[in-house]
C-alpha cells in the first residue's frame, strides 16, 4: 500500500483523488474485513468528505492542509463526536461520543478523513485483540495468528491495505507490539507530547496515542499534526520541557544484552543481530549497556497500571455512561452493570488494582512499584549520558496463534521490552527488522529504538535513514 506521503503527492498532482482513495478503502474493507475484523464501524459518509477534499485539491493543490483527503482508521477508545466509542467493551456498546478528542480535532483540521473505528482489546487491556467484547481481529499476514494488541484492529487495518495510516494508543506496548506483528512502523511519543483529552483512560501516567503506518516519514507527519500542548490536558509538554535532543549523522546505540538473554526466540535474536551489524556497517557505534532494573519493568507495570485502571474505570457505573442494569438500590445498579458490562481481563485488573491500593498493601505494592519506576528513570538517565539510542527487539516473538496464550502471564511477557518505555515516559519507534519463518510463513518482526525524553525527532531522523531509505 502507498504511504501517506505518496498519496498526498498524487492528490496534489491530480493523478489520484481522495474520492478514489476513499472508494478504495471501502472496497478493501468490504472484500476482506469479513475475515479480518479490523473494524467495528465503517463510515460510509466518508465519501461525502472525500468529494469536498477532491474539489479542494483541484482548486488549491499544494496549499491544502497536510493530511487533506487521507483515509484514516481510529482505535475505538478515541472519541469522535457523533460516532460510537465502545473501547471494545460491552459496557459502552451503545455509547456515542459527545465531543472530539484533541487529536481528532487536530487530525480533522489537517484534513484527515476517518473511514472507521478499529477493534481493540477491551479498554486497551491485552496484547492480542482477543479481549475485545466483539470478537477477535486476525492478522492479515497470517489469519491463523493474532495481529497483536491492544491496537490490533488499527494494525490490521493498515496491514490489509484498507488505510495508509491508523491511530492507536500505547500504555505498555499497544502500538509497538501490533506494529511488530503486522510488519508496520509504530510510534509511542514522549509522555505528554500528545494530549490524552478524549481518549478513554487506561493508565493515565502511561497512556499516549500515536500512529501506525508504512513509513517513518508518515509517522513523523501524523505525530506532528497530533502533538503539542493542550489546555484540556495539563500533562502535555511544550518544546522546552526537556533539553534539546541533538540530531546527528551517526549515533552510539546501546544494547542491554543481559535483558535479551532469556525468552527471546532464537531467530528473532538473529534478525536483531543482523540489524546491529547493518548499523555498524553504516558507521554507527553499538555498545553493550546495563539496565538491571528494566527486568523489573513488567512486575512494576502490573502494579502501577492496574492501580490506575481500577481508579479510571470507576466511572463506568451504569449511571453515567453505557450499559445500565436494573437494580432495586443504587449499589445494585453499580454492581450488576459492572458485572455484566466488563470482561474477564478488565475485572482481573480492577481487582488487582484495588488490592494494591488498599490500606495495608499500598506501601508494600503500589509504593514500591512507584519507587522502582523512579529508579528506572535514574538508571535510564545514566545510560543516556553514554548512548544516544537504546536498541531492543520490539517483542520476543513474532505474532502467535489465536488462542495460543490463554495464560495471562504468558501474554504479559510479550511486553517485556515495551513496558519500561511507558514506565519511564521516553519515546520509542518500531519498524520491521526482518522476518522469521513459522509454519511455512514469513512473519515480520520489529526492532525498537528508544530515545531520551523529548527525543522524538531524533527517532524520526534515524528511522527515515535506516528504514524508509533501505535498499
Ligand atoms: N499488552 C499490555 C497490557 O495488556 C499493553 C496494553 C496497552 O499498551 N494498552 O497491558
Amino acid at each position: 500500500m502507498e504511504t501517506v506521503t505518496e498519496l498526498r503527492a498524487k492528490f496534489i498532482a491530480g493523478t489520484y483523488t481522495p474520492t478514489e482513495a476513499v472508494e478504495h478503502s471501502l472496497q478493501v474493507i468490504k472484500a476482506q474485513d469479513g475475515e479480518i475484523h479490523a473494524f467495528l464501524d465503517v463510515y460510509e459518509d466518508a465519501k461525502e468528505e472525500a468529494k469536498l477534499a477532491t474539489a479542494e485539491y483541484a482548486k488549491n493543490g499544494q496549499e491544502t492542509p497536510a493530511l487533506l483527503g487521507i483515509p484514516f482508521a481510529l482505535k475505538n477508545n478515541i472519541l469522535v463526536k457523533g460516532r460510537k466509542a465502545t473501547g471494545s467493551s460491552k459496557i459502552l456498546e451503545n455509547y456515542t461520543a459527545v465531543y472530539d478528542a484533541t487529536i481528532v480535532k487536530r487530525l480533522k483540521a489537517a484534513g484527515a478523513i476517518f473511514i472507521g473505528a478499529t477493534n481493540m482489546d477491551e479498554f486497551a487491556m491485552g496484547g492480542s485483540t482477543e479481549n475485545s467484547a466483539f470478537g477477535p481481529t486476525k492478522n492479515p499476514v497470517d489469519t491463523l495468528r493474532v495481529p497483536g494488541g491492544s491496537s490490533g484492529g488499527s494494525a490490521a487495518a493498515v496491514a490489509m491495505g484498507a488505510v495508509p495510516a491508523a491511530i492507536g494508543t500505547d500504555t505498555g506496548g499497544s502500538i509497538r507490539q501490533p506494529a511488530s506483528y503486522c510488519g508496520l512502523v509504530g510510534f509511542k511519543p514522549t509522555y505528554g507530547a500528545v494530549s490524552r483529552y478524549g481518549l478513554m483512560a487506561m493508565g493515565s501516567s502511561l497512556d499516549q496515542a500515536g500512529p501506525l503506518t508504512n513509513s517513518v516519514a508518515d509517522v513523523e507527519l501524523i505525530h506532528n499534526v497530533m502533538a503539542g500542548q493542550d489546555d484540556m490536558d495539563a500533562t502535555t509538554i511544550s518544546d522546552t520541557t526537556y533539553p534539546k535532543v541533538e540530531i546527528k549523522e551517526t549515533y552510539t546505540f546501546g544494547v542491554p544484552k543481559h535483558f535479551l538473554a532469556d525468552g527471546v526466540d532464537e531467530d528473532v535474536l538473529k534478525a536483531f543481530d543482523e540489524h546491529i551489524e547493518a548499523l555498524k556497517a553504516a558507521g554507527h557505534k553499538v555498545v553493550g549497556i546495563e539496565l538491571p532494573l528494566f527486568e523489573q519493568g513488567l512486575a512494576a507495570y502490573y502494579i502501577v497500571m492496574p492501580a490506575e485502571v481500577s481508579s479510571n474505570l470507576a466511572r463506568y457505573d451504569g449511571i453515567r455512561y453505557g450499559h445500565s442494569a436494573k437494580g432495586d438500590v443504587l449499589l445494585d445498579i453499580y454492581e450488576k452493570s459492572r458485572a455484566e458490562g466488563f470482561g474477564a481481563e478488565v475485572k482481573r485488573r480492577i481487582l488487582l488494582g484495588t488490592h494494591v491500593l488498599s490500606s495495608g498493601y499500598y506501601d508494600a505494592y503500589y509504593g514500591k512499584a512507584e519507587l522502582v519506576r523512579k529508579k528506572m528513570r535514574a538508571e535510564l538517565a545514566k545510560v543516556f549520558a553514554e548512548v544516544d539510542i537504546i536498541l531492543t527487539p520490539t517483542a520476543p516473538t513474532p505474532a502467535f496463534k489465536l488462542g495460543e496464550k490463554s495464560d495471562p502471564l504468558a501474554m504479559y511477557r510479550q511486553d517485556i521490552f515495551t513496558v519500561p518505555v511507558n514506565l519511564t515516559g521516553v519515546p520509542a519507534l518500531t519498524f520491521p527488522m526482518g522476518t522469521v519463518k513459522r509454519d511455512e510463513k514469513q512473519l515480520p518482526v520489529g526492532v525498537q529504538y528508544i530515545a531520551p525524553h523529548g527525543g522524538d525527532a531524533r527517532l524520526f531522523a534515524i528511522g527515515k535513514k535506516v528504514y524508509d531509505e533501505r535498499a
